[in-house]
């Protein structure tokens, strides 16, 4: 049976700490999801929509991984699509209480659905959407932190003015 793993997050947008992990998975599992959630308590840079766009094309010549994109309760995404993992990155000791918490409760919904994390790329430790966005924000360069689609596509959005830190 094929073992199909749901990585899902905001990735607002996908950094290369995402892609890393994303690389790493297909080593590891047959098929894998790149899962856009929407988050209505999270302020985003990138709609979904440009989100799923910008991670299309970043994994266009990967095999055996796609986008989609949810609004509800991970684990019935999960169970929905036949998959029974779901992958995740850990950073910093910063990330390990929240990312604990949410396989926990992600465990206690379905105990048929594991969590397994895996460690990021000594590179990518610090790498984060959020510094990401602060940094390109103010004007700073983050070229060899995020794929060169993301970078463009950040200068673009701050160039017009319409999104301010
Ligand atoms: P969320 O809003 O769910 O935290 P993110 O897009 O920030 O979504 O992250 C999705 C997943 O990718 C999380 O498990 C996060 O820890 C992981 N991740 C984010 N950045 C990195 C990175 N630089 N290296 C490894 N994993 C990462």
């Amino acid at each position: 049976m094929k073992k199909i793993a749901v990585y899902p997050g905001s990735f607002d947008p996908i950094t290369n700490g995402h892609v890393d992990i994303i690389k790493r998975g297909l080593r590891i599992f047959d098929e894998l999801i790149v899962l856009v959630a929407y988050n209505p308590n999270k302020k985003s840079l990138f709609s979904v929509e440009e989100r799923i766009e910008m991670i299309e094309e970043v994994i266009r010549d990967c095999k055996n991984v796609r986008v989609d994109c949810f609004k509800g309760l991970l684990v019935e995404y999960v169970k929905g699509v036949g998959a029974s993992v779901i992958l995740r990155g850990l950073r910093a000791l910063s990330d390990f209480e929240y990312e604990f918490q949410l396989a926990l409760i992600n465990r206690r919904l379905d105990r048929d659905v594991e969590t397994v994390f895996l460690m990021t790329g000594y590179k990518w430790f610090y790498t984060s959407s959020t510094i990401i966005n602060e940094a390109a924000s103010l004007g700073g360069s983050v070229k060899g932190l995020v794929p060169e689609i993301v970078n463009q596509k950040m200068q673009e959005k701050y160039k017009s003015g319409k999104e301010k830190p």
